[in-house]
């Protein structure tokens, strides 16, 4: 069976063959990187046009008819070949934005670092980049500050393009005249062979752009590939690098990582090249020291990507929560020792703001972030004024859901989740719960019921309707 996927998939032979396009050496160097061009012809590889996005197969049509090339790029032809769903639809060209924009009356010029065109339908955005080139024209165009590029407008060739992707399998073109797929640095073996490998000499690339470390993590993660070992050794050289990358695009990767349905792998891709500890140094060092914590967010990451399968929301304020909390707890404790008035909001005050200077999450999320560790406490209350209040918290449900994970992680909270679950009208927020996958106390027999069911006046609803999870908590 897989060996028919396979098949399909690349086509019975590689038929593949040196290039003879024109302006094309079939063993040429640029930039220092071997370009040998491989023309994969239709039948040696499954990419038909009829997983391509009509939009995305209009853009290429209309700029080849202006008298541009213009091919598929990047992961769309990557996840084609991989028989996936891409996520969306790359063009590369030799168009220069203010071309593109002429030609499209639904584009829209993008980006200073890197300028782009964007081509609008509906919801549907796709993004058409030139061709980047290699030499710099001096012109002011590209701009490195310590080795990083922070700006890059300089255009130039396909190969020159291609070169200066990340990846191999990121730089394979699909050409929609011949349907082809143009492979200049060995990208469709790679895709065959399941390895993540960049394109030129890995330490020069990564301290170009430390981010690619944790695109590193991200790829291997979401493609389940393997990571080439030359990458692996520069990682472990550079990955304090990763300290200066902007802070927005930190977050920005965080997202991709962990809420795009593969959290768990990310995560433990970037545990074993110790970028989690880069990124997170307080909760690395709070796993280490307590296994509990490490249960707490591998639940939180496995039920995140539990609900992206099942089309559920999901918020960052949810997640950063659990990939935060360990932080939390440890310098709540150490604030207690030292004997602090208020160990847990200051513990709290203190890695939100080291956090948030390190990875730009926005206010949105990281105040719904603090209220959801703030109430933890007061789940300890039996009172029935303040119990009835924490009910008709609006920030209640996530709450409550983030108790259920500690819990999870912590048998000793148990009787206390039992008690809130009974409380908020036991099955239906046991079903309607973001963990309703984990055994809450709704369904763990050797919980103790609550001592007494109190009266109260009124009766805290959740039902279906006021879905829980990851998703539902957004305070934006
Ligand atoms: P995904 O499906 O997750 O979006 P993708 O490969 O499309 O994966 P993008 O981040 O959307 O990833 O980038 C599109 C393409 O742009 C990549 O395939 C790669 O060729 C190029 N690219 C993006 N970021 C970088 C980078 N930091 N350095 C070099 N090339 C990059
Ligand atoms: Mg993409």
């Amino acid at each position: 069976m897989l060996k028919k996927l396979f098949d399909r998939a690349f086509g019975r032979k590689p038929a593949t063959s040196p290039a003879n396009a024109p302006g094309t050496q079939a063993s040429a160097k640029v930039d220092a990187v071997a370009i040998n061009l491989q023309v994969i012809a239709r039948d040696g590889h499954c990419i038909s046009r009829k997983h391509i996005s009509p939009n995305a197969l209009r853009v290429l049509y209309k700029l080849r008819d202006a008298g541009f090339t213009a091919y598929l790029v990047g992961g769309a032809v990557r996840d084609l070949l991989l028989q996936g769903l891409p996520k969306d639809f790359d063009v590369a060209t030799n168009a220069h934005p203010e071309q593109v924009k002429h030609l499209f009356r639904n584009c829209r010029l993008i980006g200073r670092r890197f300028r782009l065109a964007h081509v609008h339908y509906g919801a549907e955005i796709i993004e058409v980049a030139t061709f980047r080139g290699i030499e710099d024209d001096g012109s002011g165009a590209r701009e490195l500050v310590d080795g990083r590029i922070v700006r890059d407008n300089v255009y130039g060739t396909i190969e020159e393009d291609a070169v200066r992707r990340d990846f191999t399998v990121n730089a394979l073109y699909y050409a929609i005249d011949d349907y082809s797929v143009r492979d200049y640095v060995g990208g469709f073996q790679d895709v065959r062979d399941r390895v993540l490998r960049l394109i030129g000499e890995p330490t020069r690339r990564l301290r170009e752009d430390p981010v690619r470390m944790l695109r590193t993590a991200r790829f291997a993660a979401k493609l389940g590939f393997s990571i080439d070992p030359a990458i692996v050794s520069a990682i472990s050289q550079l990955k304090d690098l990763l300290n200066a990358a902007p802070a927005a695009r930190l977050f920005d990767e965080c997202l991709k990582m962990f809420m795009a349905g593969y959290a768990l792998a990310s995560f433990r891709q970037l545990w074993q090249l110790r970028l989690f500890e880069v990124l997170f140094p307080e909760t690395a060092l709070a796993l280490r020291a307590d296994p509990a914590d490490l249960v707490l967010l591998e639940t939180a990451l496995t039920s995140t990507d539990q609900r992206i399968a099942d089309d559920k929301p999901v918020t960052p304020a949810f997640l950063f929560a659990a990939l935060l909390w360990p932080a939390v707890k440890v310098m709540a404790a150490r604030n207690q020792q030292r004997g602090a008035e208020d160990p847990w909001d200051d513990a709290i005050h203190s890695v939100v703001s080291e956090q948030t200077s390190r990875i730009a999450l926005p206010k949105r999320f990281s105040l719904p972030m603090q209220e959801i560790w703030s109430l933890q406490s007061r789940f300890e209350t039996r009172q029935k004024k303040r119990v009835g209040r924490l009910l008709a918290h609006p920030r209640f449900r996530a709450a409550f859901d983030f108790l259920a994970l500690r819990a999870h992680a912590d048998p000793t909270l148990q009787p206390t989740l039992a008690f809130w679950l009974s409380l908020a009208s036991g099955e239906a927020a046991a079903s309607a719960s973001t963990l309703g996958d984990l055994p809450t106390a709704a369904d763990g027999e050797a919980l103790s019921p609550p001592k007494k069911r109190r009266r109260r006046r009124r009766k805290p609803r959740l039902d279906a309707n006021q879905t829980a999870g990851a998703g539902d908590h957004d305070a934006g």
